[in-house]
């Protein structure tokens, strides 16, 4: 045991020791470290270190092996003196399962001396272990003699604890450090493992908007949109020098997301002029925040690109096939129609002439039965004729090809004219015209116009199968007329507002077989009021059913009156 008289051996000790804590890379250096600057100053059995946290640890570092009694001995003090420190409630179970035994390696190879002498713990020191005022921990030293312990070293032992500690805490820290960049750095290869294989172009650009990462897939796609990728070089340069619109339009997006505005599923074209089918991308950008600026701000921006060409061949494909074959249908339908118009006069007119013959049967003639047959023909003819033209229609608007003929005439006239049509379909409504304008003059197309109110008005009907009142509403406000078709039907939740203008769109629970139809009508409506330059919406009433609004300006704006 070494007797240290002055303070300069005092330094000098302290400075060994400190050196050796200094350089221990882990925990069990420290104790390492710790028993050999303990043993300078005392002849102890065991030494144990007790740390808070959450879990606790706890490390028993033997000096010979220790019999399972005085191991039991020492926990049972460790417990005892944690409450001291202001442990947290911990049983001596708790304690004995958290324990540690840091055994030296001698104690593996046999070359331990004796186990301890005694079975219990005779003199004990308690140390706390103290970082800058806070105990993050006791030392604690047993021997099963008594009497082993000098309060005079008291105070250098503390000062060996406090290096302890310290070190202790920089490994702990070390320790944290390493398993969060352990985290951090798979979180990381999964992410890039991810990237790498995804089927979506990803593209990372600065604030200047040029490239700063793509992944594979977005490569390809640049390669196939016939774009040289350059390295910093922003995207709206790349445009200009390579040519390609899309690029400034990907440019446009990139810029409004570093603005801070998400942008979800735009659809770029990036093919090659003259393909039938062009390179067709959906397009999704979001900023990218420095999570350390306050307020964030962007560093740059994510893209997702995704090719949606393939969909858009099906489209085409499914868009080509509804065109031919409406085009097909078109010819035996005016045939049938034609033939059994025909027909329809021939058995009214034998009607009549049975009729003036002055012959009265007792049973109902066959003409007349035949006749009702034709009629049911003719309806669904008419009824069939319906859907076709929508069908021709829908592909003349994918096309842009919905060509209006334009003529000046009285909107008055189409309600008054199409009001009767509809009320003969329809037994159980009451169909009305509300006129709230003194003159209806206007410019547009006379039978597109028509149509939409029949569409809207077959429609009112169609979905209030318990009948009820339909009010045809005529308004105008500033330089449009606003025709308004309000119903008392099932009514369409909001959330269906914006898609039923969608192609083939059908509310669900109005899909079902009890009401036919394909979800075009609108469709084309809205493509007609369009282009006439007015608007189309719907509303909810307040008690029951919906009301389709559209309007139509008394002189189209969008394009020059072809007059008829
Ligand atoms: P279709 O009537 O052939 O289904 P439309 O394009 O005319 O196609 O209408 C689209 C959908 O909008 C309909 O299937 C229906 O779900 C809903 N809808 C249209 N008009 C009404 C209405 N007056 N009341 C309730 N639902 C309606």
């Amino acid at each position: 045991m070494v007797h240290i008289s002055t303070v300069r051996h005092e330094m000098a000790y302290l400075n060994k020791i400190g050196k050796r804590f200094v350089a221990a890379n882990d925990r069990f250096e420290v104790h390492h470290a710790l028993i050999a600057a303990l043993q300078d100053l005392y002849s102890f059995s065991a030494c144990s270190i007790l740390l808070k946290g959450e879990p606790f640890e706890l490390s028993i570092i033997p000096r010979y092996p220790p019999s399972a009694p005085f191991l039991q001995s020492i926990i049972t003090r460790i417990t005892r003196a944690a409450n001291v420190i202001g442990f947290p409630e911990v049983t001596a179970e708790e304690m004995a399962v958290t324990a540690y035994l840091d055994a030296p390696d001698e104690f593996a190879h046999g070359e331990a001396q004796a186990i301890t002498r005694g079975d219990e713990v005779k003199d004990f020191l308690n140390v706390p272990l103290t970082i800058e005022d806070r105990i993050i921990g006791m030392l604690s030293l047993f021997d099963e003699r008594e009497g082993t312990f000098d309060t005079d070293l008291l105070q250098l032992t503390t000062m060996i604890a406090d290096y302890a500690a310290i070190a202790l805490e920089n490994v702990r820290l070390r320790e944290r450090e390493n398993t969060l960049w352990k985290a951090a750095e798979m979180e990381r290869r999964r992410l890039e493992l991810i990237i790498s294989s995804m089927a979506e172009g990803l593209l990372i650009t600065n604030t200047q908007g040029a490239i700063t990462f793509s992944n594979p897939s977005a490569r390809q796609i640049l390669a196939q949109a016939q774009v040289e990728f350059k390295p910093d070089v922003p995207l709206k340069v790349l445009a200009e020098q390579q040519d390609a619109n899309w690029l400034s339009e990907l440019a446009r997006l990139v810029q409004h997301a570093l603005g801070g505005k998400t942008m979800i599923r735009q659809e770029l074209i990036a093919g090659v002029k003259g393909e039938a089918v062009p390179l067709t991308l959906s397009v999704s950008a979001a900023p990218l925040d420095d999570p350390g600026q306050k307020p964030e701000a962007p560093i740059g921006v994510v893209t997702v690109l995704n090719d949606i060409t393939s969909s858009k061949q099906i489209e085409k494909l499914k868009d080509d096939f509804v065109s031919v074959a409406s085009h097909e249908l078109r010819t035996p339908l005016t045939a049938i129609k034609g033939y059994t118009q025909h027909l329809m006069r021939r058995v009214e007119r034998r009607l009549r002439e049975n009729k003036k013959s002055g012959e009265t049967p007792e049973v109902e003639p066959p003409e007349s039965y035949d006749l009702r047959n034709l009629s049911i023909i003719q309806s669904q003819t008419e009824h069939l004729e319906r859907l076709v033209n929508d069908l021709l229609d829908h592909s003349r608007v994918q096309w842009g090809q919905l060509e209006l003929s334009f003529s000046t005439f009285k909107l008055a006239d189409v309600l008054a004219e199409r009001i009767p049509l509809a009320q003969a379909t329809a037994d159980l409504h009451t169909i009305s015209l509300d006129m709230q304008v003194q003159d209806s003059k206007i410019t547009a197309d006379r039978k597109r116009v028509s149509q939409v109110v029949g569409n809207i008005l077959d429609n009112a009907i169609k979905f209030s199968p318990q009948g009820g009142e339909v009010t045809v509403r005529l308004t105008e406000q500033d330089d449009c007329y606003v025709i308004s078709i309000i119903d008392q039907g099932i009514g369409i939740s909001p959330e269906y507002f914006d898609h039923i203008f969608e192609r083939f769109y059908r509310v669900r629970n109005t899909a079902s077989s009890q009401y036919s139809g394909i979800g075009l009508g609108l469709y084309v409506a809205k493509a007609i009021i369009e282009g006439h330059g007015g608007r189309i919406w719907l509303a909810r009433n307040k008690d029951m059913g919906s009301t389709f609004f559209f309007t139509l300006p008394r002189v189209p704006v969008t394009k020059e009156p072809n007059q008829a």
